[in-house]
């Protein structure tokens, strides 16, 4: 069996990775940060945390423990069509929520908006079940990509247009589990 071993450098780097492009400690950081913001905003409320499959169950769980107000929990499953890593806005809903937002104050948490699309179907669908409030946390954000403008109430980082993985996200199914946003080396897309 071949195991893959973590380096010793200060982000514990890891090999397939190219370049570190945030770092744990900064996301640990602004994490906390958005808790402040998202708990004085709905201080008072009760909010009702809708996480998107899988990308986003790293950040929501890190952004649920820095809150200091009442949290519930839900999630959904989607998947676009489309080719490749291409997003098509066109979004099939693959698990759908538990429990009805109707009357609650939703806040939809996301990995990365990179287009847009898939938040903007996820806005207007969400929106027609009638919450009391809806308002969206993501961790990461490639602005220079957007093909719809989206409202994107809290943002972790603003990145470049690059494809990235580590903290939820994914490449063909790996990397989610890494701490950090990462690049990765070209040779695993071509391997
Ligand atoms: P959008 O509809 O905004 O173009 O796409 C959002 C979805 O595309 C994200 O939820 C994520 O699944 C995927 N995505 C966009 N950029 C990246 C990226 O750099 N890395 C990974 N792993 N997924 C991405």
């Amino acid at each position: 069996m071949t195991t893959r071993v973590q380096t010793s450098d200060a982000d514990g780097s890891y090999e397939p990775i190219a370049r570190v492009l945030v770092s744990r400690r900064r996301l640990t950081a602004r994490v906390a940060e958005l808790g402040a913001q998202i708990s004085a905003d709905y201080a008072g409320r009760e909010i009702h945390m809708v996480g998107i499959l899988k990308g986003a169950a790293i950040f929501m769980a890190d952004l649920a423990r820095v809150l200091s107000i009442p949290a519930t929990f839900d999630f959904m499953a989607i998947s676009s069509y489309g080719a490749g890593s291409e997003s098509s806005g066109v979004v099939r809903f693959i698990k759908d929520l538990d429990e009805s937002i109707e009357g609650r104050h939703v806040l939809i948490v996301e990995d990365i908006v990179d287009t847009g699309l898939t938040l903007h179907y996820l806005r207007e669908s969400l929106t027609a079940r009638g919450p009391a409030s809806l308002a969206v946390a993501v961790a990461l954000d490639k602005a220079s990509r957007r093909q719809v403008p989206v409202p994107v109430e809290y943002v972790g980082f603003r990145i470049p247009d690059a494809f990235v993985v580590g903290y939820g996200l994914d490449f063909a199914g790996r990397y989610r589990n890494l701490p950090y946003v990462g690049i990765l080396r070209p040779e695993v897309y071509t391997r």
